[in-house]
């Protein structure tokens, strides 16, 4: 049994009647989270709305105005997925959503072709292909594909399409002597005659269940962007067909456009451009990061030789890390000095550390991780870890000074 979207590739719209609507749910990935829709399970006496097979995904499209979101293969049946039910004997006019399936056609028919031609040319067979939503891939039982190779199949593929020849579907019963000639990787268990054929003529003939172009001028257009490792002992060779050709060039420009207004050069020169900004980034960074390590240095010292210094010294620097903390704890005696750091955003997060008598940084440290929803350790005098908020800094500022003069009267 075939359906009408098999019969003729190319019929948007399809008057049928509903034959049975159970309740259903449909598990969807949005946005990375699984979430499971309720809604209704249609199935129609016959339908133009594809469902997935032979790599290429199912369609979308109407029935009357209810949008289906998914079609499945039930048996011989097509399940359509619907949000709203649907009265069984009820006449409804069906659409397709003509964009995205005529895209899925132009890709399948596209990677028949290059499939037949990457065999016949270099003897590279086809084991698997994926038809992605933004590039499609075959994968190639070989190694290597060289860039020699990839260039004559490209030039080879739009060869075929200028020449216009007609793509014509089959049926196939098991007598036929033409079955010997049909490539295919092999018959599945649960198939039923007549098999379907999608003849590319002269070119090749190959079972499958998708929708297809009726002539190879349909496709426009082939691009082979280039190859990539596949998995062992494969390459996955990377095609756009079609609209999808279109589409990318005009990515392309704008992409093209929005750099040469950044980077002030033509195109040709962006690779340059990116490289020498890049680098020049680098030393920047490195710069920043000496200037940071004397600062500290200087920090510290100003603080050593202030006569007026107390036993409490705390601050927060923006751009500071780990290593800006540590620099202007080493250098001050944190034995009769309790030091105070935080770096990172004034009211997010951050990082901080508390050095001083190894007792007073015991006490204080859970009181720190409260104040600023923090996490962190300690020992030997010194208690750091990642601040979640610095909002409360001051609160802990206050605090600690406070503490600090109990203990000094305390000494005392
Ligand atoms: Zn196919």
């Amino acid at each position: 049994m075939a359906f009408q979207c098999q019969r003729d590739c190319y019929m948007k719209e399809f008057v049928t009647t509903v034959a049975s609507c159970c309740p259903a749910e449909l598990k969807q990935e949005i946005g990375g989270k699984k979430e499971s829709v309720s809604g209704f399970t249609v199935k129609l006496q016959d339908t133009i709305l594809f469902p997935e097979g032979g790599g290429q995904p199912d369609d979308h499209g109407l029935i009357t105005d209810i949008p289906v979101l998914r079609v499945t293969r039930q048996g011989q049946d097509a399940a359509h997925f619907v949000a709203s039910p649907l009265e069984v004997g009820q006449e409804v006019r069906v659409k397709v959503d003509w964009e995205r399936r005529f895209d899925h056609m132009q890709q399948h028919s596209g990677q028949h072709l290059i499939t037949a031609l990457a065999e016949s040319m270099f003897g590279h067979m086809t084991t698997s292909w994926e038809l992605g939503r933004q590039r499609s891939t075959i994968e190639l039982d070989t190694p290597v594909v060289k860039a020699a190779q990839v260039q004559a199949l490209e030039e080879a593929v739009n060869e075929k399409i200028r020449a216009h020849i007609p793509v014509n579907v089959k049926l196939l019963y098991n007598d036929s002597p033409e079955l010997e000639k049909v490539r295919s990787r092999g018959l599945p268990d649960d198939h039923a005659w007549p098999i379907r054929i999608v003849d590319i003529e002269g070119v090749d003939a190959n079972m499958c269940c998708g929708t297809h172009v009726s002539n190879l001028s349909h496709l426009q257009v082939i691009k082979l962007l280039g190859t990539e490792k596949g998995k062992k002992n494969k390459t996955n060779l990377i095609f756009l067909a079609g609209n999808r050709v279109l589409k990318y060039a005009e990515k392309s420009y704008s992409t093209e456009r929005s750099l040469v207004a950044l980077l002030k050069t033509g195109p040709d020169e962006h690779v340059e451009a990116v490289d020498k900004l890049q680098k020049s980034m680098k030393l920047v960074q490195k710069t920043n990061l000496n200037l940071l390590r004397d600062m500290a240095l200087l920090i510290a010292h100003n603080f050593k030789n202030d006569p007026r210094r107390g036993n409490f010294f705390s601050l927060h620097r923006k751009e500071g890390d780990h290593e800006f903390m540590n620099i202007i704890v080493n250098e001050i005696n944190t034995q009769e000095t309790l030091v105070f750091l935080t770096v990172g955003e004034e009211k997010g997060p951050g990082l901080f550390l508390l050095a001083g008598p190894s007792e007073q940084v015991t006490q204080l440290g859970p009181r720190l991780l409260q104040l600023l929803q923090g996490k962190g350790a300690g020992k030997n005098g010194r208690f750091q870890g990642k601040a979640n908020s610095l909002a409360r800094r001051g609160e802990v500022e206050a605090f600690l000074q406070q503490r600090c003069n109990q203990f000094n009267l305390q000494e005392e």
